[in-house]
């Protein structure tokens, strides 16, 4: 077991994916073109938002002219904490949107790391750091080259594995066996604890769990503890697109009614389903986290990407970056 109560992929196969994202660098996970918005930070906080909806982002990286550096990433969770912390009812005016994005900047540093750097380090930082963009930065030029997340590097892990095996005609060869083995055996994931929102609950009660419990998405329930939908903090952005920030007293039914979102339905997962099952639906689906329930749909737990990375890459090198 390790510290954090997942089983350690012991088998000599375990090794394969540490190895591979050993031997990788971040230059080989940066496309060969691709959009990177830059914000001062004397940009409006309320036209910082509306800039990332308008370019179909997630976050960018900060430039404080005066100091001539990186200060720091805007991302959906700040939008997330000024919101919370800032609003008052749907009659006030949130006046503090038209402050600087400096705002936010209270500690000034970028994480980042170097093309050079590998895949390896990359997964490291990202959990370590607990944030989920970290941008590879040329360190000659300071210039910021791609935003990598755990999407990017899996992505990328999974597509040139293939072409690995493809050259070497080794796609005949077997699949490490623990890819055949039962989620709950494995213990890959969190259990315990779960941070839930119930679809009743107003949607400022939404922020103040993501803001309190630093977690990346909520399994909205119903009264008996059933999954009826997904609200992740990318949701979030949503309000600056419709301009309905001002209302968070709305409760969760209506907010996941109003959402534009790509996913339909939760995407699941059950305890006894394979590790190879739950990361060929993550991988396929394209989101970030599984919602594991039980045969009645309660929530039992959350498979992220975080999870699987920490489990096939760093735990077996002996490092559990999430705990803490
Ligand atoms: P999101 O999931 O909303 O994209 P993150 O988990 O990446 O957000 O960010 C959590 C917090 O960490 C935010 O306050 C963000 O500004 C900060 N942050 C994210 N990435 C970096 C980075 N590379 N360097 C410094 N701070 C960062
Ligand atoms: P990011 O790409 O920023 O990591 P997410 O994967 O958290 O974003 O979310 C992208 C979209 O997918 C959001 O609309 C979110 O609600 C949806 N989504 C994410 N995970 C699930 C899930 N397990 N079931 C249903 N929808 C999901
Ligand atoms: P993430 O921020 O999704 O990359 O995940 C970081 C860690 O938080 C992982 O161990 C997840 O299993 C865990 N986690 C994510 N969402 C939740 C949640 N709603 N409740 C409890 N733990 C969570």
């Amino acid at each position: 077991m390790s510290p954090s109560g997942n089983v350690i992929l012991t088998e000599a196969d375990a090794a394969v994916y540490m190895n591979f994202m050993k031997s990788h660098s971040c230059y080989d996970a940066i496309p060969t073109s691709c959009k990177l918005v830059i914000f001062d930070t004397k940009l409006q906080v309320r036209k910082a938002f509306y800039a990332l909806v308008a370019n179909g982002l997630r976050a960018a990286p900060l430039w404080d002219s005066k100091l001539q550096r990186f200060v720091g990433m805007l991302t959906i969770t700040d939008f997330i904490n000024i919101l919370h912390c800032y609003y008052r009812s749907p009659m006030v005016r949130m006046t503090e949107l038209q402050y600087h994005v400096y705002l936010k900047c209270s500690d000034h540093i970028l994480i980042s790391i170097s093309p050079e750097a590998s895949l390896f380090d990359a997964i490291y930082s990202l959990l370590k750091y607990k944030i989920h963009r970290l941008p590879v930065m040329d360190p000659e030029s300071g210039n910021v080259l791609h935003i990598l997340t755990h999407k990017r590097i899996l992505n990328i892990a999974i597509y040139l594995h293939h072409f690995f095996l493809l050259f070497f005609f080794m796609s005949a060869f077997p699949k490490p066996a623990f890819m055949g083995r039962q989620i709950q055996e494995l213990g890959i994931g969190t259990f315990r604890n779960i941070a839930t929102v119930q679809q009743t609950a107003t949607l400022y009660e939404a922020l103040a769990i993501f803001v309190e419990r630093r977690v990346s998405a909520l399994p909205v329930v119903d009264e008996q503890g059933k999954v009826v939908s997904l609200y992740s903090r990318f949701d979030v952005i949503n309000l600056a697109a419709q301009k309905s920030y001002n209302n968070l007293d709305m409760p969760m039914q209506e907010v996941i009614r109003r959402r534009s979102s790509f996913v339909e339905g939760v995407i699941k997962c059950y305890p006894y389903e394979t590790l190879e099952t739950i990361i060929d639906r993550i991988v396929n689906a394209e989101v970030h986290r599984l919602v594991l329930v039980d045969r009645a749909d309660v929530v039992k737990g959350i498979i992220s990407l975080s999870d699987l990375l920490q489990a096939m890459v760093l735990t077996p090198a002996g490092i559990d970056a999430l705990l803490s």
